[in-house]
């Protein structure tokens, strides 16, 4: 394989991992609409809740996941797939084909890993002025 046929496998793989999350999000929605319908019962009361919350954190990775996916598909069509938002550099091709929407190489990754690490154990936000400007801002409407 080469390399246009390597991404044109990884942007397929993408299609149907953004296609099986978005029904997974449609059902799950169905599932919260269906206990709300169900909770005036005390005695389920609290498993519908927790119930819910497991929902509500699934539906919140699945919607994360399927926004770097929306992502990663833009960059494929912009061709400027596969390059770190944090140096430009470009991402390794293994680290491609295991994490197909991966945004930063794996350099930038540990770095921004381990400042969020720091963040948590200070307890307080530090101020990291490169983080997040180097990437463009994408409408809605380029991802059609
Ligand atoms: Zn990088």
């Amino acid at each position: 394989m080469n390399r246009a046929q390597q991404l044109e496998q990884l942007k397929q793989d993408l299609l149907s991992r953004r296609e099986a999350l978005t029904q997974a999000l449609a059902g799950d929605l169905t599932m919260l609409q269906e206990m709300r319908r169900g909770a005036g019962d005390v005695v389920d009361f609290a498993a519908d809740s927790a119930a819910e919350v497991l929902s509500t954190q699934l539906a919140q990775s699945a919607s994360r996941e399927l926004s770097n996916i929306e992502l990663a598909l833009l960059k494929m069509k912009k061709n400027c797939y596969g390059q770190c938002e944090e140096c430009s550099q470009n991402i390794a091709w293994p680290r491609l084909e295991a994490l197909p929407y991966a945004a930063h190489c794996i350099q930038c990754q540990r770095m921004l890993e381990e400042l969020e690490e720091e963040e948590r154990s200070y307890g307080r936000p530090i101020s990291f002025p490169n983080l997040g400007t180097g990437s463009p801002s994408f409408r809605d409407s380029d991802l059609v």
